[in-house]
């Protein structure tokens, strides 16, 4: 049994909590960290293979308008890295397979036109989006009430545009598009400062990863207070009475002022509160879905797809398990990383396959889209955070139709002494690790406010 009382205990050690953290640390607040996992990071998890090589099985890239990321790479020395970006990326539609340069693949005339109108009107309507408050669009009950996946469908006029404009969505939002309404979507890609921002490699959110993995960075981040950070302790109960808060898990049980919860709405439900949350934020956690991707990794001893002039990009139909591949090679190209998204549905299918069979399904994909040097991979790994404890899905909580306009900003609302971060409660850069972090920066800075009144 711990009795030491911080003044605030921080629930959830990833990015968001570590922020957080960092802030009060820097403030001067005592806190305590409480985190259910052996290790920090959350859907931020760098697998380190060898000495030399790792992958990046959860979050992994930075990009322009994340300000506050490339501020902490800074400050804590680790150097961002382009993607590889050049040469042709593949096209696999309709049983053929084509190559193309540029954002846009080669389609049709008719789906070209199709595409780039559906694409600028996301854009028009999303500028029109206040991440502070999408429900106060003019159009926001209508945007409400359909998903983004009838949308796509209602505006797409050929197979190929829609085929097309569904596998980039998927790829941003990591899950089946009639999961979402359309409201979200647009604030998604408001928040993201725009969709052009979240499809790009150059200038967008997949432009840059960091040299070593993206978890060392919130081990950094988190290495001043060290002595803080509860591992194993997954916060169970929480009881709010005359006489203070009470924080319990398995084995602990510690008395703070105030709560920071840095959890993913499905852990965040499973917390029992006496007394209850607010019926609102109840409610909407009811309704919260997580997305399903899974990452797959053939390692290979050097890029080899870059000699023949290839990017390692793919977008195919859903004939293929992957919505997208990308080129994940570390920053010096020692060895060759192609990654595989298999997202929603495609997942669900790929994942209830033994492992030999999916390594063998991608080998082939990967054998038709650049050639027998395909065939001679060093590993295969797949990894989906869905199947995680304390992840429960990825890339972050899905708003369904209503859920906006019903609940308005009921997630991330504080109820006093429960302050509400993590990349849900993010207004900028929603569903991406600079929100988790701005978030946590934000309920640091609310909970510091509410102490010195
Ligand atoms: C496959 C994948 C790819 C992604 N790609 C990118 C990308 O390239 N770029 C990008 O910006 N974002 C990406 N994301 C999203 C990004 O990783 C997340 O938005 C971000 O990491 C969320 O951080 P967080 O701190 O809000 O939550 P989390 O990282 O989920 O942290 C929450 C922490 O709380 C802990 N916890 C949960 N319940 C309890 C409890 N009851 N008690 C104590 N602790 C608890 C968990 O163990 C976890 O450590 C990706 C995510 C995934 C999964």
């Amino acid at each position: 049994m711990i009795t030491k009382s911080p003044q605030v205990l921080i629930i959830g050690g990833g990015f968001s909590g570590i922020a957080a953290a960092k802030k009060l640390h820097e403030s001067g607040i005592t806190f305590q960290v409480l985190e259910a996992r052996d290790r920090l990071g959350g859907r931020v998890h760098t697998r380190q293979l060898s000495e030399d090589l790792y992958v990046d099985l959860g979050g992994q890239w930075i990009g322009p308008t994340q300000d506050r990321m490339y501020e902490l790479c800074k400050e804590f020395g680790l150097e961002p890295f382009a993607t590889y970006d050049q040469g042709k990326n593949v096209l696999d539609l309709a049983g053929k397979i084509r190559t193309y340069t540029g954002l846009i693949p080669k389609m049709d005339p008719l789906s070209l036109i199709n595409l780039d109108l559906i694409i600028r009107k996301l854009e028009r309507l999303a500028q029109q989006i206040d991440i502070n408050s999408p429900w106060s669009n003019r159009q926001a009950a209508i945007f409400d009430s359909i998903s983004l996946d009838s949308f796509l469908r209602k505006n797409s006029k050929t197979k190929s545009c829609l085929a097309v404009i569904r596998v980039g969505c998927e790829t941003v939002f990591a899950c089946e598009l009639n999961e979402i309404s359309l409201l979200h979507a647009l604030f998604y890609i408001r928040s993201g400062t725009s969709l052009d921002c979240l499809i790009n490699i150059k200038n967008g959110a997949q432009q840059d990863r960091i040299k070593g993995g993206m978890q060392p960075l919130v081990e950094k981040m988190a290495a001043p207070f060290l002595d803080k950070i509860l591992f194993n302790s997954p916060v169970r109960k929480i009881e709010n009475t005359e006489k203070g808060i009470t924080v319990a898990g398995d084995g602990f049980s510690i008395s703070a002022e105030k709560l920071i919860f840095a959890v993913p709405p499905p852990l965040l439900s499973q917390i029992n509160f006496s007394p209850k949350l607010s019926l609102a934020k109840r409610q909407l956690l009811d309704r919260y879905a997580m997305g399903i991707v899974g990452k797959c990794f053939m390692i290979y001893p050097k890029p080899f797809w870059r000699e023949s002039g290839f990017s390692g990009q793919a977008v195919a139909d859903e004939k293929s398990p992957f919505q997208t591949l990308f080129d994940c090679s570390p920053a010096d190209g020692k060895y060759g990383i192609l990654m595989g998204f298999t997202i929603g549905n495609r997942a669900k299918a790929y994942f209830s396959k033994e492992e030999s069979d999916r390594k063998s399904e991608m080998l082939k994909i990967l054998n038709t889209y650049f050639g027998a040097s395909a065939d001679q991979p060093i590993q295969y790994i797949d990894f989906s955070m869905s199947d995680e404890e304390w992840s429960r899905g990825c890339y972050a909580g899905l708003m369904p139709t209503g859920a906006w306009t019903g609940f308005r900003d009921a997630y991330r609302k504080a109820e006093d002494p429960y302050y509400f971060a993590g990349t849900e409660a993010a207004t900028r850069w929603h569903g991406y690790i600079e929100g988790a972090v701005l978030a946590g920066e934000n309920a640091a800075t609310l909970v510091f406010n509410s102490l010195k009144q």
